[in-house]
């Protein structure tokens, strides 16, 4: 089966936020007194979870991704990771900030998992203290380290920022000439807690000037389907550069992705404010068969891109990213 919307686009990746919760404060995700965490028996259980993915895998989902908050804040994290290695996908992916992922990298690579992505955006430690508010910077370099010694599939998310980060985007960018990981540079977004507007100084055109004028023989790569990034290889490069245009919303025309949040709202659109509470269909009883129906319908009223999303929200978009999964 395959989940089409009403524009014609396969939907085949699933974003699930197991947690909303989150151990570091990143500027551009959250206030530095941190946001209301919703309470436990408000997050969907592991086994609402795998109820989940096993129906949406029957409707056509191939790929997901487990995100938060930080996932590995999420007891028994192992456990339910084992559970959707047994459901049918072609790819299992995590992204961390890599704070606490440490001793599970060996599991991951037995499990299969495909790629972590793993949110890094600077390579110096009192600036990452800045960013993060959070004195983690050895833990997640040494993350680092343990992924690429692993040989799992790595890639780099940083968030680029004028006057916080942007300093480091050339260095950043050099990991991916030392070691074979895509470094991906992300358009801030507002979704950032606080209702701090984000004055878009590093936008994707911006950037990839930044790295032409430093890697002059950056050439940009075929697009996979329903990819976000941009990719572009330099030569001698370990790995690739990619610029994902967020905030501009380059790639909507192509999104092939469905968002549920810790709390069991369905988003068809990271922009749009949640389409209905797939949680609460569950706990009212209801059938594999109304899960799907509820889906369908979801997909079948699907926004055009992140702009009309947006549009048509009630509230502004200033929700923390660890609310929605990125
Ligand atoms: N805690 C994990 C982490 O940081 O990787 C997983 C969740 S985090 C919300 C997922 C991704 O969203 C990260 O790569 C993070 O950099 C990105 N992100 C968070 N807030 C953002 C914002 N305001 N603009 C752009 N990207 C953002
Ligand atoms: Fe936490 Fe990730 Fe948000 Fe940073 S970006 S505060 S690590 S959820």
């Amino acid at each position: 089966m395959a989940l089409i919307d009403n524009h014609g686009r396969e939907v085949t990746y699933l974003r699930l936020a197991v947690t909303d919760r989150c151990n570091l404060r990143c500027f551009y995700c959250m206030p530095e007194e941190g946001i209301d965490y919703v309470k436990r028996k408000e997050l969907l259980s592991y086994e609402e979870m795998v109820r989940l993915v096993t129906t949406l895998v029957d409707l056509g989902i191939k790929k997901l991704r487990i995100t938060g908050g930080e996932p590995f804040l999420r007891k028994d994290m192992m456990r339910f990771l084992t559970m959707v290695s047994t459901l049918g996908l072609e790819q299992i992916n995590i992204t961390t900030n890599g704070t606490l992922t440490l001793p599970y990298v060996p599991k991951l690579k037995k499990l299969g998992i495909h790629s972590v992505n793993l949110s890094l955006d600077t390579l110096s430690e009192d600036r990452f203290f800045q960013i993060t508010r959070r004195d983690s910077f050895e833990k997640v370099i040494k993350t680092f380290h343990a992924l690429v010694d692993t040989g799992i599939r790595t890639k780099i998310n940083m968030v680029v920022m004028e006057g916080k980060n942007d300093l480091d985007l050339i260095e950043m960018a050099r990991l991916a000439k030392k070691y074979p990981v895509d470094v991906r540079f992300i358009e801030e977004m507002p979704f950032n807690g606080s209702g701090r507007s984000s004055d878009l100084v590093w936008n994707h055109m911006r950037i990839f000037d930044k790295l032409k004028a430093e890697f002059p023989d950056i050439n940009r790569k075929e697009m996979k389907p329903g990819a976000t990034a941009v990719t572009y290889e330099v030569p001698g490069f370990a790995g690739d550069l990619g610029i994902i245009a967020a905030y501009s919303r380059t790639f909507c025309g192509t999104c092939n992705r469905l968002r549920i949040t810790p709390q069991g709202m369905i988003r068809t659109c990271l922009y749009d404010e949640g389409i209905f509470n797939i949680r609460d269909l569950m706990r009212s009883g209801a059938s594999d068969l109304q899960l799907k129906e509820a889906v369908l319908q979801a997909i079948g009223q699907r926004a055009k891109d992140g702009f009309e999303a947006e549009k048509l929200r009630f509230n502004q978009a200033s929700e923390s990213m660890s609310t929605i999964g990125g």
